[in-house]
């Protein structure tokens, strides 16, 4: 199983990098983003609570992620047609990180590495602000931007300091066209499995 971590601060990347890396090594993609959106679109319960947090830039709770992501690992579980899993925005705290090491352990396999993308913040804010143009997302704005950072700094950048005392955090250089920072991924991923 090749289960990968793609990590960094809003705007490096990471959504468009994983639709490249999901292709090449046939695996289930898992963006927590993506998960909580969804359920604001339905307007469920955990949608609108989530909602309020998002759009204030602040992490949701650890728990409600940890359900999501539970979730999905328990349907890949049975599936034949993916040889691992990528998680996209998760884990974003060490509490998520050491929850993802004991539920992959449950299933008997493990992180096999976390892909971190390295962009300057002066970078991350002006491509979201690009990104804010044409998406709908109610947290692609300025004030909310720089919510976003400050929690990253102070609950997230930690999580890799997790990857690095277990041997598996790679960093690439987040900068350049799509095709070279996804060959740089790609030289790292084949040496961490
Ligand atoms: P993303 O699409 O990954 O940038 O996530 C958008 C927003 O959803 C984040 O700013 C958080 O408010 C929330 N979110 C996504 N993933 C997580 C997570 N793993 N832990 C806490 N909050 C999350």
């Amino acid at each position: 199983m090749l289960n990968i971590v793609i990590f960094g601060p809003p705007g490096a990347g990471k959504g468009t990098q994983s639709q490249l890396l999901v292709e090449k090594y046939k695996l289930a993609y898992i963006s927590t983003g993506d998960a909580l959106r969804a359920e604001m679109a339905a307007k469920t319960a955990l949608g609108l609570e989530a909602k309020a947090l998002i759009d204030q830039g602040q992490l949701v709770p650890d728990q409600m992620v940890i359900d999501i992501v539970q979730n999905v690992i328990i349907a890949r579980q049975s599936s034949k047609e993916v040889e691992g899993i990528l998680f996209d925005g998760f884990p974003r705290t060490v509490l998520q990180a050491q929850a993802l090491d004991r539920m992959l352990e449950h299933t008997g396999s493990a992180i096999s590495c976390m892909v971190s993308l390295d962009v300057p913040e002066k970078e991350l804010i002006e491509r979201i602000l690009i990104r804010a143009k044409t998406s709908d997302r109610s947290d692609d704005n300025e004030e909310t931007i720089t919510k976003r950072l400050n929690e990253y700094l102070l609950k997230t950048k930690p999580v890799a300091e997790y990857y690095i005392a277990q041997g598996k955090f790679r960093e690439v250089n987040g900068l350049g066209s799509i095709e070279e920072i996804s060959d740089r991924l790609i030289s790292v991923i084949d040496e961490c499995h």
